[in-house]
């Protein structure tokens, strides 16, 4: 049987290879686990411009592309598969894989989380190109401009309160006529001039050219379309941890979250989470790439102490 790694991490985006560029510099025998491409979700966004040390802004996939080549310098072994169960048997963490067993004695999970989608014709061909899943990252690309904010949770009444910085008009588009948010949120949004909404209507289908210009909507009450001039369309509609694998393992949080303290320290001894997956990060570059430095000498600490 294979020698087992000291760690395993699971997941490739910004949070793990940060983690592993740590550990490779440490020495520890470690292997990265990566489904389907390294450098995660940033990966899909056209233009990050609030990660340091690039003042003119990077292409997501040039720097997802750019962590994945420090981490390979740095000699982090890494295998493509899917990692699809995960338990404890006395002191080993056993991973299981869609190409195999693997064994270590710590794991961090930095497996980030999926945004839902609307699942509407245009939003695929318009990601990065009007349609967006995260104001904080694209809010400031729509200065003056009127943008539309799908969902009725906090999530989307965030997003829209975040947007009015930037956006001359940002219209709430929600399948109902209530919404979910807290009431707190709600007087918030329902006393900012800039906000509008639209109830019992959802979007039918994203039209545009480069950009997108239009959002085609349908009432749910008569099924009646009708046409929304827009420069972009931020959809918050849920987000999903990749977390279905862990379940009976860790104590998830309501979302499906993995609750850890400062160190990145999960109830288990020996596992740690990074980066988006983890319940309260700000899901962003930076914020991933320091849990993952975390993470990674936690690991350090807690190999050291076994
Ligand atoms: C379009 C877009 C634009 C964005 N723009 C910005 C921006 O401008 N600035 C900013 O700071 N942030 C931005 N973000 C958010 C940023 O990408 C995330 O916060 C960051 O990538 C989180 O890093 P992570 O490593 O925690 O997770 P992820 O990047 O999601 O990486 C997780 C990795 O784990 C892999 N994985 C998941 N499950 C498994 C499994 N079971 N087995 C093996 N591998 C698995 C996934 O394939 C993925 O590669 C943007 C996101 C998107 C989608």
């Amino acid at each position: 049987m294979e020698k087992p790694y000291q760690l395993i991490i699971v997941g490739g985006g910004p949070a793990g290879l940060s983690a592993g560029i740590y550990a490779a510099r440490s020495k520890l025998h470690t292997l990265l686990i990566e489904k389907a491409g390294l450098g995660g979700q940033i990966l899909n966004a056209e233009i990050v411009e609030n990660y340091p040390g690039f003042p003119q802004g990077i292409s997501g996939a040039e720097l997802g592309s750019l962590m994945a080549q420090q981490a390979e310098k740095q000699g982090l072994p890494t295998a493509m598969a899917e990692v699809q169960g995960l338990r404890i048997q006395g002191k080993e963490k056993i991973v299981d894989t869609s190409e195999g067993q693997y064994r270590a004695q710590a794991v961090i999970i930095a497996g980030g989380s999926e945004h839902s989608k609307l699942g509407v014709y245009g939003e695929e061909a318009f990601l990065g190109r009007g349609v967006s899943y995260c104001s904080m990252c694209d809010g400031a690309f729509f200065r003056d401009e009127v943008v539309a904010v799908v969902g009725g949770g906090n999530v989307a009444l965030n997003e829209a309160l975040f947007l009015t910085r930037f956006a001359s008009k940002v219209i709430v588009i929600h399948r109902r006529d209530q919404l979910r948010a807290t009431k707190i949120l709600q007087g918030r949004a329902f006393n900012q001039p800039k906000i509008e909404f639209i109830w019992d209507t959802v979007v039918d289908s994203i039209a545009g050219d480069r950009q997108v210009r239009e959002l085609i909507l349908r009432s749910v009450n008569t099924g009646e379309k009708s046409s929304l001039k827009v420069s972009g369309v931020f959809v918050a509609v849920g987000l999903r941890p990749n977390t279905g694998y862990l379940k009976g393992l860790l104590a998830l949080n309501e979302g499906g979250f993995i609750s850890v303290n400062g160190q990145m320290e999960t109830e288990v001894p020996g596992l740690f989470a990074a980066g988006d997956i983890r319940a309260g990060s700000i899901r962003q570059v930076v914020s991933a790439a320091g849990d993952g430095a975390t993470a990674a000498i936690g690991a350090e600490r807690f190999l050291s102490s076994v």
